[in-house]
């Protein structure tokens, strides 16, 4: 299994500590708005990840956090915190909202399909270590005290741009107006910030004897420390993360534990709309609820995103979903093809097929993995797929359906699907009907007009079959 590493720029192989704990953290939401589809991409693509390590034999052990303090609109130091600003809007408490938009993540990542976690690891429920890894930090000397927070001295951390190869004097330079005077370096960070007298700030703890509460990077370290232990064997999350949340998280880590925070970092790329970042700011947001409302599925959005790679910007426009829609649909049908007209009990067939063909499917099943092995190349196991397409005998659905988790065979539930055949058996029997009566003019109509709607008749042994126009 190969991988782009953040950390040093090259594809890797990716070596576990422990092949049966592969110890795999990635940054979660902030849970103070109705996440967008953007949002849900890096969930989306790490899922992939998970599944090929397991595909791979290797058992991942995964920690999602749910980020419910201290993320301030800047991403930096300053600014509202995203949970009062939610709280403010709707007019409900800050652990309200928190409590609502956990909810509603859970539900989108449910609709997903998508693996969950070992635990969805919340930043205020570890308050008191996150408390622990400041006393640790200002103990080894990587800290001061402004009016407002307690600081992290990058300067003390030569490494520091190391992971980003950020410019440091650059950012000196560009932040001097930006930046409060007393921050010794423009890229300093806060790990705990004060609640001054007056300030509107619900979510507060008593810490270096006044109220406060967690700069945003701290529960990575955090969590990652608690639950899992340094060095973790992947960490992963958006390309922003890289030249700050990430960058303060491994001198956190240092600071705190002197260790190295993980050893494989993956970082995947924006969804854009015509050309823009998908966000709220930018008023062109789409959510799974308006995918749903325009007559697409979860997996449509996931086989449309697997189309491309992790990596790369991704441009989402509705007639690319509605081509991938169309994909998934025609690949649903090959499988069903064969079985559509036999009975539910009959449908074993399909596991008495996986057995005869054994070595077939061994080499089908090899490609695929191979593919994905290959830094999650999913656009190329989607080729090998087409492929494969006509020849039913060597497609192995099942290890695309364990990696993809796309509901390919789960047609009992697909009401896209069943909805097409409804109305298409009909026309079946109305045209196999005009047949045997030797009326091929309607015959030959009825196949015409499915024809315009790209989607062919088959007449075979097993009686009329219906797929999709190649
Ligand atoms: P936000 O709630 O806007 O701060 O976004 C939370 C995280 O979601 C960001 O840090 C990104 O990693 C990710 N994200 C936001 N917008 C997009 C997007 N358009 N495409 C991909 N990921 C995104
Ligand atoms: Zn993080």
């Amino acid at each position: 299994m190969k991988l782009f590493n953040t950390a040093t720029k090259k594809l890797e192989t990716f070596k576990p500590q422990n092949p049966n704990k592969v110890t795999f953290y990635s940054c979660g939401p902030t849970v103070y708005s109705t996440p967008h589809i953007g949002n849900y991409a890096a969930y989306v693509y790490w899922d992939l990840l998970e599944r090929t390590m397991m595909a791979n034999g290797l058992k991942p052990y995964r920690i999602i956090n749910l980020t419910d303090v201290g993320h301030l609109t800047s991403d930096g130091d300053d600014g509202e915190d995203k949970l009062e600003k939610g709280a403010k809007r709707e007019g409900k408490t800050v652990w309200e909202i928190a409590d609502h938009y956990i909810d509603v993540f859970k539900t989108g990542f449910e609709k997903l399909n998508l693996l969950e976690p070992v635990k969805w690891a919340r930043a205020t429920d570890y308050i008191k270590e996150s408390e622990a890894l400041v006393e640790k930090l200002i103990k080894n000397d990587f800290t001061y005290e402004t009016s407002d927070g307690v600081y992290f001295d990058t300067s003390k951390f030569p490494e520091y741009k190391d992971f980003a190869r950020l410019d440091l004097d650059h950012q000196k330079a560009g932040a001097r107006v930006a930046f409060s005077s007393e921050k010794r370096n423009a890229s300093d960070f806060a790990v705990w910030k004060f609640i001054k007298p007056g300030e509107l700030h619900a979510m507060r703890w008593d810490f270096l004897g006044r109220p406060g509460y967690p700069g945003w990077h701290l529960e990575c370290s955090t969590i990652i420390h608690e639950e899992l232990g340094e060095p973790i064997d992947l960490h992963a999350g958006g390309i922003d993360h890289i030249p700050v949340h990430h960058t303060n998280e491994i001198a956190q880590s240092f600071g705190a534990f002197h260790e190295k925070l993980a050893n494989f970092w993956l970082h995947c790329n924006f969804l854009t709309i015509n050309g823009e970042k998908i966000s709220k700011s930018l008023g062109n947001i789409v959510t799974l609820e308006d995918l749903e409302q325009k007559g697409f599925s979860a997996s449509d959005f996931k086989l449309w995103l697997y189309q491309g790679h992790y990596r790369s910007e991704r441009n989402f426009t509705w007639e690319d979903l509605a081509a991938a829609k169309n994909r998934r649909l025609k690949w649903q049908n090959a499988y069903v093809a064969r079985f559509q007209q036999t009975s539910k009990e009959n449908r074993s067939l399909r596991g008495q097929m996986l057995s005869s063909d054994g070595e077939k499917f061994a080499t089908f099943k090899q490609q695929i993995i191979s593919a994905v092995n290959d830094d999650l190349n999913s656009a190329a196991a989607f080729a090998l797929i087409d492929e494969n397409l006509n020849n039913l005998q060597l497609l192995d659905w099942s290890v695309v359906e364990a990696l993809f988790a796309l509901n390919i065979s789960n047609i009992d539930k697909d009401a896209e699907y069943e909805k097409l055949d409804n109305r298409l058996q009909p026309l079946i029997k109305k045209r196999n009907e005009a047949r045997e009566n030797k009326d091929y003019e309607t015959a030959d109509k009825i196949r015409d007009e499915l024809k315009a709607q790209n989607l062919t008749l088959l007449d075979t042994e097993e009686g009329t079959l219906w797929q999709f126009t190649d």
